[in-house]
């Protein structure tokens, strides 16, 4: 859609936040009749309402739900559920719905510059990981690039800005896929697929058709998870451009068209010119870090996209080593009296944090927050042979505790009790208390946070300094 098609246009803008207020400014500025609608009154609203309508846009507060008369276009924060009454009156209406990704990838080239290709991630976990290491891997190519989506450089900025990128490393959410209708991906990963925000989506099917939808029209490659059948079903189920290939990746040794784990190296058996035959040498599992199986899984993915975009492999290993994880990530916080202390405090969900679980042994394992949902015996079951004891805080703890009771009853289990922000250091003492030399004291929550803290970062902050302090008095 070129500029002057937006000359005039009546665009309701769903939402005041991170993605709303850029659009209705983006809008905006290309000529069009912007109206922002939100459910929200508070005072933080209406500071942002007034910033807005100071730029001449229209704002709408505590009104979410009613579409305002003339709208041709509805651009919706992604987090709005689909079946908010805005939405049916827009589909009453005939008006198209399209989110924050949908608006970014139909802006693209408005300059008259060429736009970038995407190459796009999505997964229930280890999105984040995976679009830094690409990011790092295409920069180590030479090229320039960026990682955007729900990190780093905002999508609009991205498309719309000064800066000219060769390409995109793309993250996106399954809201995001959700609203991003007509989106292309020059090649695209799912990087696993289990059961998370089905109260949005309504269901698992719908979650994963959602998360399906980056595969649509790929160009190039598809990248699944061998590991996990319900990805490669995601590829079988898309229609993509004559062909684009399926790319598998795996924690063993590659089959064709699969990119593997052999004898300590990351190999390539998909991007040679004899794939029956060849496999080309990318990296170490060591130039990985950290080195956890679901990180040389997040490498694998993000290598083969990179080499779908035809990056030699020497730039994967650069790329790779270069790499550093964000905090609470698995991020080794220090080594007291021979334990470890891990703070993966992003592990808000239980398949995350079966993923850090899965990376240790023996465990003491700090767990707990706000369950949103999630029941927690599969994860108990397959971890239970790793625990040494268990910490539990937060609201939804005696749902992690009854488990615990059901499939690991020898394992110990201090139970806190407590939901309130000065917890920490406590529960930090108590797996201090619980762990022997040689062990990794591990906060995976497996949780949200908001129960106790601001977010998963303050959560992790917090477990750093009650490990510190420890250290400290320790020393
Ligand atoms: P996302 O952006 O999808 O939330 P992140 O890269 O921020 O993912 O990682 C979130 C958490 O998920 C990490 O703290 C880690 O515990 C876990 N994780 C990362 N990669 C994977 C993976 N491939 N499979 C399972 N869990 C993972």
């Amino acid at each position: 859609m070129s500029g002057h098609h937006w000359q005039g246009k009546r665009v309701t803008v769903a939402g005041l936040g991170v993605s709303g207020i850029p659009a209705a400014k983006v809008l905006h500025g290309l000529g069009a009749v912007v109206t922002v609608v939100n459910d929200g009154d508070d005072e933080r609203a209406r500071a942002q309402a007034a910033e807005l309508q100071a730029e001449g846009i229209s704002v709408r507060l505590g009104d979410g739900a009613t579409l305002p008369k003339g709208t041709e276009l509805v651009v919706t924060a992604p987090g709005w559920k689909p079946d908010k009454p805005l939405f049916a009156a827009a589909a009453e209406a005939g008006v198209e719905v399209w989110g924050d990704v949908e608006l970014a990838w139909r802006l693209r080239g408005l300059d008259g510059k060429e736009a970038a290709p995407w190459l796009a991630v999505t997964g229930t976990n280890g999105k984040t990981t995976t679009v830094r290491m690409l990011a790092s891997i295409l920069e180590a190519a030479g090229l320039k690039t960026a990682a955007v989506g729900n990190i780093g450089v905002s999508l609009l900025d991205a498309v719309l800005g000064d800066e000219k990128y060769d390409v995109l490393a793309v993250e996106l959410s399954s809201y995001q896929l959700h609203w991003a209708p007509s989106l292309r991906a020059h090649s695209a990963a799912v990087l696993n697929l289990a059961p998370d925000h089905l109260d949005w989506h309504g269901s698992m099917e719908a979650y994963a058709a959602d998360k399906g939808r980056i595969y649509e029209g790929n160009r190039v490659a598809c990248v699944y998870n061998a590991a996990d059948p319900a990805t490669e079903d995601l590829v079988r189920a898309a229609d993509v451009e004559e062909g684009c290939r399926a790319i598998g990746f795996t924690l063993s040794a590659p089959g064709p068209s699969q990119l593997g784990v052999v004898e300590g190296l990351l190999v390539d058996r998909a991007f040679v010119p004899d794939r029956q035959r060849q496999a080309q040498e990318l990296a170490e599992v060591a130039d990985v870090q950290p080195p956890a199986p679901h990180n040389i899984a997040n490498a694998l993915a993000a290598a083969a996209l990179a080499r779908a975009y035809g990056v030699e492999p020497s730039a994967v290993r650069d790329g790779l080593r270069a790499f550093r994880p964000d905090a609470h990530r698995i991020e080794h916080v220090a080594e007291v009296d021979g334990v470890a202390y891990v703070d993966d405090s992003k592990a808000t969900n239980t398949h995350a944090a079966e993923a850090s679980l899965a990376a240790y042994e023996p465990i003491v394992w700090i767990a707990g927050g706000l369950a949103k949902g999630a029941t927690f015996d599969e994860l108990v079951r397959k971890s239970a042979k790793r625990l040494r004891g268990v910490v539990l805080i937060g609201a939804d703890r005696e749902l992690i505790r009854d488990a615990l009771a059901r499939h690991a009853p020898e394992v110990p289990v201090v139970d806190l009790d407590r939901t309130d922000t000065g917890a920490m250091p406590a529960a930090v003492r108590e797996a201090a208390g619980l762990a022997r030399p040689g062990d990794t004291v591990l906060l995976a929550p497996a949780c949200a946070s908001m129960d106790m803290f601001v977010n998963y970062n303050k959560r992790g902050e917090a477990f750093a300094d009650a490990v510190r302090e420890l250290a400290a008095e320790r020393a």
